[in-house]
This record gives C-alpha cells, sequence and structure tokens, in this order.
C-alpha cells in the first residue's frame, strides 16, 4: 500500500497547479496533509489546505487513497492485538510489544 501511494505520487508530480495567492500546490498539499490530519495547522492553513482539496482531483484521489492507509495501518494493528501473537509468546516480550503500540497515535 505504501509502494501504491508512492507511485501515485510520482503520478501528481507532473500535475502541480498554478501557484495563485492564498492557494497552495500539490506539493505543498501534500507536505502539510499529515499536519492537517495531525491537527498542527493553524486556522488558516487549514482553510487553505481544505480549498485546494475542494478544486483539485487530483489530491481528492490522493486523500482518498491516504484515509484508505491510515484505516489499513488501523486494521495492522488491530491484527496485532488480536491475531497475530504466537501462543508460547514470552510474556515479557509481549508486553514489551503492547507499550510500543500504545505509544504510536
Ligand atoms: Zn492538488
Amino acid at each position: 500500500m505504501i509502494k501504491a501511494l508512492k507511485n501515485m505520487k510520482a503520478a501528481f508530480s507532473g500535475t502541480m497547479m498554478k501557484i495563485t495567492p492564498g492557494m497552495i500546490t500539490c506539493e505543498e498539499f501534500d507536505k502539510i496533509i499529515v499536519d492537517y490530519y495531525d491537527d498542527n495547522l493553524s486556522a488558516k492553513q487549514r482553510r487553505t489546505f481544505e480549498r485546494h482539496l475542494k478544486i483539485c482531483p487530483h489530491c481528492q484521489d490522493y486523500i482518498k487513497a491516504y484515509n484508505e492507509s491510515r484505516k489499513l495501518g488501523a486494521l495492522s494493528m488491530e491484527e496485532i492485538y488480536n491475531d497475530d501473537l504466537p501462543e508460547d509468546m514470552p510474556e515479557e516480550l509481549l508486553q514489551a510489544i503492547l507499550e510500543t503500540v500504545k505509544e504510536k497515535p
């Protein structure tokens, strides 16, 4: 999935929009997408981000793929909890893994 995302990014790099005042390019959009989801953008940056998303079909597709990959990431995290642990795993190791998982946002 990550690889697919990278390929998609490469495909999009040729579709940069012309810079107009108050607008961001697809490249800038891509840079702040993580901050957008982590809620690290100012209100102004958020508006700019959303404005670009509204008018740019490429980034609409991109964000869809981005959301899907986030969902997949969450899914595989659940699988770690539910299925993927060998039964004979030492309790200490299990705890260490659970701690590591917890630390991630
Ligand atoms: Zn775009």
